[in-house]
């Protein structure tokens, strides 16, 4: 749970920013992009592309951070290997 004070949020800020939750993409995100480590060969290109940076490499793949992931699909459509396909999150 976020604590206002911790964060260094001063006690007479407005109510609104002191309550406030600070959200990663992750929370939000509607779709998420699921990579085939089979089909990827590691061309980094998901990487060059991602705006939010949360490609991250593996041994043998490319994988997503999924906590900073905001579900854009631009990965998925640069991707040359068709590796990565986006796919609903549940409860969105
Ligand atoms: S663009 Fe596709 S093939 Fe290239 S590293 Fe990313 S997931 Fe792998
Ligand atoms: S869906 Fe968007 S934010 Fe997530 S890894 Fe792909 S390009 Fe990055």
């Amino acid at each position: 749970m976020f604590d206002p004070a911790k964060a260094g949020v001063p006690d007479d800020l407005c109510p609104i920013a002191v309550d406030i939750n600070p959200m990663l993409p992750g929370d939000w995100r509607s779709m998420r992009p699921v990579v085939d480590r089979d089909k990827c060969v590691k061309c980094a290109v998901c990487w060059l592309y991602c705006p939010v940076q949360c490609i991250v490499e593996r041994p043998a793949w490319f994988d997503v951070n999924l906590a900073t992931c905001k579900g854009c699909g631009i990965c998925a459509n640069e991707c040359p290997q068709r590796a990565i396909t986006m796919i609903a999150e549940v409860g969105a």
